[in-house]
């Protein structure tokens, strides 16, 4: 964008240069000698230097690399003990670019080591005099861009038949997270996406946010809109609703906590201590059990310590489970809703009395649903909402701009 305004800027100068001359003044022609232009980089003169580029090789290191460039092994040691306020040389890992520009003379000595631990971040080792080491990061300039496709298999191989990153695929999966189940996208669901790709010097190294995006999913139009407002970043549809949904803070409309998340309780049936990963709710037998949110049904079973249970994947992130139950309404392979009734309370496998225990996954981790910090599910508050609506139209016009690719 910047560069775009530079160029516009440029050219309106150019113009109004031109326009002040005046054209009846005839000039002689002046030979034009091309200017120098110095090869810049690291904020160096390439062009004094003897330059190496290079990518460190597995089981080299530093003094490996040095001592071929003449460094004596005690500048060397010096080097890497100082340089540990800035950059830790232990670090320098096989696979990256380094540069070494030696002296223009008979023996080539090093007198800059430049190490690039990532493509935006270098770390400079001026040994020309006295030591030097300073770090510098390279201009990421991000960049618009939008994609489109139609599904063929899934989302991430039709981003790659695109040749667009499947990182993107991520990222769409993530915005949708709550309103599409990628698991049962299908052959001819169709997306439209504009979002953030950054560059340095000209190369792409990786996919920024996603700003807006059009999924049409089973011939209904799924719309997600970028928006900040109170310094937090979250997805809307044209609604102004955020596309996330919050859990019921318990699987019970009416319920006693008995026994909460811990690593450590004295297990009233076993005897023993053992981690209680799950979040119990008493109450009478048969009284019903909710779905804490909109998911897919993995499991509908019976089990020695469980008893009857249910679990339910929510999406990508998010896993709940439901155990002791007297009796079972889901069945695998279910879409459920949220606050959808899919089982009653009971105390079948290893409980003293009727309760549900409800475990929750992040991740593929368990964790205590009531400790999780889950970001505001609210729609667009009132006082953002004039501004809401000018960012949905420029984002919609984009996304209706993109030509849909049927490949
Ligand atoms: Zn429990």
């Amino acid at each position: 964008m910047i560069n775009h305004i530079k160029t516009i800027l440029f050219f309106l100068l150019a113009v109004s240069l031109f326009s002040c001359e005046n054209p009846t003044v005839e000039k002689e022609p002046v030979e034009i000698i091309p200017e120098y232009e110095p090869t810049m980089e690291y904020g160096l003169n390439l062009d004094s230097f003897i330059v190496h580029k290079n990518i460190i090789k597995p089981n080299e290191f530093l003094a490996n690399i040095l001592l071929k460039h003449h460094v004596p092994y005690s500048e060397i040691d010096r080097l890497a003990k100082e340089s540990v306020r800035v950059f830790d040389v232990r670090k320098i890992a096989s696979g990256k670019n380094y540069t070494i520009l030696c002296k223009k003379d008979s023996i080539e000595k090093a007198e800059y080591f430049i190490y690039e631990p990532n493509a935006i971040d270098y770390i400079i080792y001026d040994m020309c005099d006295s030591l030097i080491i300073t770090k510098g990061k390279r201009e990421v300039i991000t960049k618009i861009n939008s994609a489109s496709g139609t599904i063929k298999s899934s989302l991430y191989q039709t981003l790659d038949d695109a040749n667009v990153s499947p990182v993107l695929a991520i990222e769409m999966a993530d915005v949708f997270a709550w309103t599409i189940d990628f698991y049962r996208i299908q052959k001819g669901d169709w997306f439209k996406v504009v979002y953030e790709e950054k560059f340095v010097e000209g190369k792409s190294i990786g996919i920024g946010k996603v700003l807006a995006s059009n999924f049409n999913h089973y011939n209904k139009d799924f719309f997600a809109c970028r928006f900040i407002q109170d310094s937090i970043p979250d997805y809307f549809d044209a609604e102004a609703n955020s596309l996330r949904r919050a859990f019921l803070k318990s699987p019970l409309k009416f319920g006693r906590l008995t026994s909460g998340f811990t690593m450590r309780r004295f297990h009233p049936v076993q005897k023993r201590n053992k981690p209680h990963l799950g979040t119990d709710y008493a109450a009478p037998t048969g009284t019903p059990i909710m779905a804490t949110g909109d998911g897919l049904v993995i499991a509908s079973a019976y089990s020695k310590y469980n008893g009857n249970y249910v679990k339910i994947k929510h999406n990508s992130t998010y896993t709940t489970q439901y155990l002791h139950m007297s009796k079972r309404f889901a069945k695998v392979g279910q879409h459920v809703s949220q606050s959808d009734i899919i089982g009653k309370v009971g105390s079948t496998g290893l409980a003293t009395g009727p309760h549900v225990c409800y475990r929750f996954w992040k991740n593929g981790s368990q964790t205590n649903h009531l400790k999780e910090d889950f970001p505001p599910s609210e729609p667009v508050k009132p006082k953002h909402l004039k501004r809401f609506k000018t960012k949905l139209k420029e984002y919609k016009s984009q996304v209706d701009q993109i030509k849909l690719k049927t490949i």
